[in-house]
């Protein structure tokens, strides 16, 4: 046998597990899963049970985000992480906060509510992922992200949209009702249109029929999860059903090329042409964003039932270089503060200068990914003084402008040359 007896995970592939002495296996997940579970059975049967069940670490307190939290409250909490795009916290701060406050009164009255899925538009590496991810650290409730251009209509190869529930499932301990509490990101959902109202031979064959399954998850379904997960996988294997019907899915994309099909509708009658010209990125007018409609998106290639059931849309605007150098100092984990960090552990100062940090926007921005190169500038100018960090004995780093080049112009080889110069030290 190579799976896991309890939740069917192929241990083929990897993974540390325990086997009985009839060769059944039991994966490293299960067992602390269970030792979790045995755990607060013996707390409560100790007499130091925490207050209510709802206070248990892992578990999604309902009572507690609507009595803790305001939408004022969530929006100050993702300010400390998200730099600028104020509109679309606030929006986005509300309508979670309403989501929520919905789920903890389904039993008591028999109002009757519609979930408010969100479509966050904007362009690449602007929080769109960030903001979902935040929300979910901050209200503590199992989280997931989708990448839809993995996903593709049953029977054709590729994920199932079905494994994004695995994975909630996974982070919120294999708990059922937790899990279906939970907050799911649907990431590059533009990605999914219709073939026939699009001139990009890069879109998936399958967008419609893909559409049609996430719509189905979005709206509320009994889902059939696959507790192996990974690819199709035709052979029978263990499932969970899941209801999906009081998750929050966030749905974001890039959607390159709309701006002009809002521009074209705005300006009516005028002759602005529309293509998917993926150049046009770079220079799209985001601002339009902001006026998006139904039709827009239809006319991009969503089925109209599918944006029906996302009736929260936010636009994110592309973020400038005043907004990198927010992003560079200001959020609670900023990378200004996490490198100084490290080199403090070895002794070592890091003095920042605008004209460092004006350089690393700059080349940031040069690299038109978002916010998310600035990152990998950072490690680029700083991985050859922090390697050798302690032999150095380095008791200060001056990051300025001229740093900054140096650093940048540096080549593997100057690397490995400085790495061979401090071996022999
Ligand atoms: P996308 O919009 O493509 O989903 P992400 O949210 O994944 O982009 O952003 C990538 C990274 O860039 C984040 O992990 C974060 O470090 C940084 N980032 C992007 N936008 C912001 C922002 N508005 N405020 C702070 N950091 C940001």
């Amino acid at each position: 046998m190579t799976y896991c007896f309890f939740c069917g995970k192929d241990l083929r592939r990897g993974g540390d597990f325990v086997r009985n002495t009839e060769g059944m296996l039991l994966c490293k997940s299960c067992v602390s899963t269970a030792m979790d579970i045995f755990k607060r059975k013996d707390a409560s049967e100790k007499g130091y049970a925490r207050e209510t069940e709802e206070d248990i670490p892992g578990k999604v307190n309902l009572s507690k985000i609507v009595n803790e939290f305001t939408p004022k409250k969530i929006y100050d909490a993702l300010s400390e992480y998200v730099i600028g795009q104020e509109t679309a916290k606030k929006v986005i701060s509300l309508a979670v906060y309403n989501h929520y406050k919905i789920l903890s009164l389904i039993n008591e009255t028999d109002v009757e509510f519609e979930k408010s899925n969100i479509l966050l538009l904007g362009p690449t590496g602007s929080g769109k992922t960030l903001i979902a991810r935040t929300l979910s650290k901050i209200l503590q409730v199992p989280f997931a992200i989708g990448d839809c251009t993995s996903f593709t209509e049953a029977g054709y190869v590729g994920d199932d949209v079905e494994n994004v529930l695995l994975s909630l499932l996974i982070n919120a301990n294999y708990e059922v009702e937790e899990a279906q509490k939970g907050i799911v990101y649907l990431d590059e959902i533009d990605k999914k249109t219709k073939t026939s109202n699009n001139v990009s031979i890069s879109r998936d064959v399958s967008g419609e029929g893909v559409q049609q399954s996430l719509l189905k998850m979005i709206e509320g379904t009994i889902a059939n999860v696959p507790l192996a997960g990974g690819r199709k996988n035709p052979t029978s294997q263990q499932v969970v059903k899941m209801d999906t019907r009081h998750i929050l899915f966030i749905c974001g994309g890039a959607f390159v090329g709309l701006e002009k099909i809002i521009e074209k509708r705005c300006k009516d009658g005028s002759l602005i042409g529309f293509n998917h010209d993926p150049q046009s990125k770079n220079n799209a007018d985001y601002s339009y964003f902001h006026k998006v409609e139904a039709e827009d998106l239809m006319e991009y290639g969503f089925i109209p039932e599918f944006i029906g059931r996302l009736p929260i849309k936010v636009a994110l605007n592309g973020l400038g270089k005043e907004d990198y150098l927010r992003i560079l100092k200001e959020p609670k984990n900023a990378i200004v503060r996490q490198y100084s960090k490290l080199c403090e552990m070895d002794g070592c100062e890091l003095i920042f200068k605008d004209s460092g940090l004006e350089k690393v926007v700059d080349t940031a921005m040069e690299k038109k990914t978002g916010a998310r190169g600035l990152r990998a500038v950072f490690e680029r100018i700083l991985r050859n003084d922090m390697f050798s960090l302690r032999e150095d004995k380095l008791k200060s780093i001056v990051v300025d402008d001229e740093y900054v080049t140096k650093q940048l112009e540096k080549t593997e080889e100057d690397f490995n040359r400085e790495l061979a110069k401090s071996k022999n030290n």
